[in-house]
């Protein structure tokens, strides 16, 4: 087979499948709204659950930081990129989330695969929720560490593969909020299993942190859990884009040493890092904010029990419709875009098969009359 004929055959398969993907090109928004051509949507399809990619401070925060060190950091962070911002912001990550260290990563994919490829050995094993994100998945199947995968949050079937012998260390991974799914793991149940086999836990809070928990440190903060490491993602409530790992002082040392997006990468800008402090503040002070999405939640999942689209056990922002068939999933979304309304269909292979999905997203910047209208069309289209 010929390189043309092997990628007409694998873009036919997706079509085929109605698992195509395609990119929208859109004006801008402002966390509640999105623009495409001429026409203003009401967005449901996004994670900045605080809106703060708009906010006026964080804004703000970028330029000053652009004026003062320029628009790029120059370098890998062992280079001359690490410079006053980054170790501010990774200080006072620290500090707000009670570890000793924070590290930054240019996004929470290569955060996840970095700390997978500098930690796992040969002879060592990754015990991982079934639903774990993509980038953990991946990173965990090209690890030379063999990959075992638990019944999605089912502490019990952990606890089986934990009492299996194993030569080496071995690393569990799940997330704090699952991102299509929008369910919480049971944290504390799951680090006192690996506590107790002598294993270590990896918590992925990208949709967590900065929405749960006081001050919105997150789902571990939330269930009283210190996970020897917690990734935290800024594209999210944050607002901005990049990541960070908490961990121990030498954990931390060690993945400045082996952990390869950080040594052969260039570091984000450090106007970035000026932005993400600015967004650190509003989320630590942003009590508001999180009550705010909160009642949208609850007005979102109370007006939609009637439907005849079965919601997640999910308390949280992402509030997915179960529909299953994946064309239908793209009509409906189709049909509600037609309404104003911008709401993503989810399809295998980022769900499992048969779980195609709308993925509702709310944030703290919709408006309580922006969720009845919701309600309204979700009602007209899913009859
Ligand atoms: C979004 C997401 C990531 C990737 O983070 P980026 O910063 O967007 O690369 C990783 N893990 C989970 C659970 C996510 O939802």
């Amino acid at each position: 087979m010929s390189w043309s004929q092997r990628i007409e055959q694998a873009l036919a398969e997706r079509r085929l499948n109605a698992a195509y993907r395609r990119r929208q090109t859109t004006e801008g928004g402002n966390g509640r709204q999105i623009r495409l051509g001429d026409r203003l949507y009401l967005n449901f399809s996004g994670n900045d659950y605080l809106g703060l990619s708009q906010d006026a401070r964080v804004i703000a925060a970028w330029q000053q930081g652009a004026q003062r060190y320029g628009v790029g950091s120059g370098g890998s962070g062992h280079v001359t990129g690490f410079c006053a911002a980054h170790q501010a912001l990774e200080a006072q990550l620290a500090d707000w989330l009670g570890y000793p260290r924070a590290l930054l990563f240019i996004s929470g994919y290569a955060a996840n695969q970095a700390v997978l490829a500098a930690l796992m050995q040969k002879g060592d094993r990754i015990l991982a929720d079934r639903l774990s994100h993509a980038s953990l998945l991946e990173a965990a199947a090209q690890s030379p560490a063999e990959l075992r995968r638990f019944q999605h949050n089912q502490p019990q079937a952990l606890a089986d593969l934990l009492a299996k012998p194993c030569e080496g260390q071995r690393l569990a991974v799940t997330e704090g909020v699952f991102s299509m799914d929008g369910d919480g793991a049971p944290l504390a149940e799951l680090h006192r299993l690996t506590r107790a086999a002598g294993a270590w836990l990896m918590v992925d809070d990208a949709h967590g942190v900065g929405v749960r928990g006081e001050q919105g440190r997150g789902s571990c903060w939330q269930q009283g859990v210190r996970p020897e490491l917690l990734v935290a993602t800024f594209g999210k409530a944050f607002g901005v884009s990049g990541a960070a790992v908490l961990c121990d002082e030498a954990t931390a040392e060690y993945l400045l040493q082996f952990a390869r997006h950080l040594i052969y990468s260039t570091a984000m800008p450090p106007a970035q890092a000026c932005a993400l402090q600015a967004a650190l503040a509003c989320i630590r002070e942003g009590d508001e904010l999180r009550a705010r999405l909160q009642e949208n939640i609850r007005r979102f999942r109370q007006g939609a029990a009637p439907l005849a689209l079965t919601l997640t056990d999910s308390d949280t922002a992402i509030q997915p419709l179960l529909v299953g068939d994946n064309q239908r999933a793209l009509d409906l979304a189709t049909r509600l875009r037609e309404r104003g309304l911008w709401v993503s269909a989810i399809r295998p292979p980022t769900v499992p098969p048969g779980g195609a999905r709308l993925r509702i997203t709310l944030t703290a910047a919709h408006q309580p009359q922006d969720i009845d209208r919701l309600l309204e069309v979700l009602h007209d289209v899913s009859q």
